[in-house]
């Protein structure tokens, strides 16, 4: 899910016309102070890190003065929150608030609603899901129809809001819809919605997830790998995410492991997984016998042969590795064959290159007698040490560990005889 920082949020709230308060982003004390002095008021310092419940891990703290708000970015700058680094935090104008709300809509994947859920909460600040049900209304929105003002009036009149309360909460949430449609988001809250003593409203908190299905719409995100990444991608999972962005068809999970200078040390396999937990089992293996992933590949939910002919010719890509292994430690009910047309076509394109290149191949499941036989039948005539392996060895990873590690030493031996 492509998840935005608060800061972020609000910045598409602001264009959306929801009200947010003044407020600039710091990375350092000095900075903290700077925003604090052009804000002229009293402000409030907020940690930025993707998870909720920072005001009650201290990423929230109040600062009547520049230097207050200094103090506070100091104690909040490199905090962990929930096993997240603080890098940055948000310093705002703070708010007089009379009253906390809650409005949010997420996406109800469930099949009698399949769509939008709004809700609303006159108990905001605190956790929603702590919030009893008869303070909560909802309202499953169809997207044909749209989501009409008279809507969220009655929403916010159902939950026993009165007076001049009524009409700034209820177009505030309208607006919250509209982002909520235009952003393709799958959530989208606002957690608290506040009320001023001033009879104002203000998000004073956002948070926003958007359909990484949808991200091709938006280039404006500026999000570069469309599913939970924490950190910058590198230019090789770049180049696994392409494989993506391209073909919805299965998944090809690619992340760097180590980088090109430390593959060059040595030590190093290419490592491809078949599924989550047969891909632990594989790295597991390897650790036992003194190797290391040079990559963390993940191939499944049936993706297509040019899925896998791409994920393994970025694997052989990587400089240093002295052997690729395809770990299917798993009797994986996707149709095999499309692996192992992959994998033939790339390693008859990359093994010449690289005579005598350990290559063990464990792969089992559906339509395996035609996979093996596509793999062996395949990669037969190539000059390199190839091994393949069936259900016979699926759980036996002590076994193939050992044999990654036999041939990886035999090449070493190869390599230093040459
Ligand atoms: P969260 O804990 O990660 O959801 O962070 P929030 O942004 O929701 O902040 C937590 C709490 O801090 C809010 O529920 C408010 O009670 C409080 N808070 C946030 N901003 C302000 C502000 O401007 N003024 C005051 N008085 N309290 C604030
Ligand atoms: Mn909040």
């Amino acid at each position: 899910m492509a998840k935005f920082l608060e800061f972020q949020g609000k910045e598409f709230f602001k264009k959306a016309g929801i009200p947010v308060p003044d407020g600039f982003v710091a990375k350092t004390v000095e900075e903290a102070v700077e925003a604090a002095e052009k804000i002229g008021k009293p402000v409030v310092v907020k940690a930025q890190v993707l998870a909720g419940g920072r005001g009650k891990a201290g990423g929230v703290k109040l600062a009547s003065t520049p230097e207050e708000a200094g103090q506070a970015a100091g104690a909040i700058l490199g905090m962990e929150i929930k096993g997240l680094l603080v890098k940055q935090v948000l310093v705002e104008e703070q708010l007089a608030i009379a009253q906390e709300f809650y409005a949010g809509l997420i996406i109800n994947s469930a099949q009698e609603v399949r769509g939008p859920v709004l809700m609303f909460s006159p108990e905001g600040g605190m956790d929603i899901e702590s919030v009893p049900e008869d303070k909560i209304a909802t309202k499953n929105v169809d997207v044909i129809k749209g989501l009409m003002l008279h809507d969220t009036l009655n929403m916010v009149v159902s939950m026993g809001i009165d007076g001049p309360r009524i009409r700034p909460l209820a177009a505030v949430i309208l607006k919250l819809y509209e982002l909520f449609r235009k952003n393709d988001c799958r959530a989208l809250e606002i957690n608290p919605l506040v009320l001023t003593e001033d009879g104002k409203v203000f998000a004073a908190d956002c948070r926003m997830e958007a359909d990484d299905q949808a991200l091709f719409r938006h280039p404006e995100f500026g999000i570069k790998i469309g599913r939970e990444f924490l950190k910058e991608p590198t230019e090789f999972e770049l180049m696994g995410w392409s494989f993506e962005a391209s073909d919805f068809r299965g998944t090809s999970y690619v992340a760097e492991m180590a980088s090109p200078e430390e593959l060059l040390k040595g030590g190093y396999v290419g490592y491809h997984g078949i599924g989550g937990g047969a891909a632990m089992l594989g790295m597991d293996a390897l650790n036992k016998v003194g190797l290391k992933v040079a990559d963390y590949a993940d191939t499944s939910g049936n993706p297509t042969a040019s899925k896998v002919y791409r994920a393994v010719k970025l694997i052989m890509s990587q400089p240093g590795i002295e052997g690729y292994f395809l770990s299917g430690f798993m009797m994986a009910n996707q149709e095999q064959w499309h692996h192992a047309h992959g994998i033939v076509k790339a390693l008859r394109e990359e093994l010449p290159k690289r005579p005598g290149f350990p290559v063990v191949l464990l792969l089992c499941g559906n339509k395996e007698k035609e996979s093996q036989e596509i793999l062996k039948k395949g990669l037969a005539d190539l000059d390199a040490r190839v091994e393949i392996y069936d259900r016979e060895r699926v759980y036996d990873a002590k076994f193939i560990g050992g044999r990654v590690k036999t041939l990886v030493e035999e090449y070493r031996k190869d390599q230093a005889a040459a």
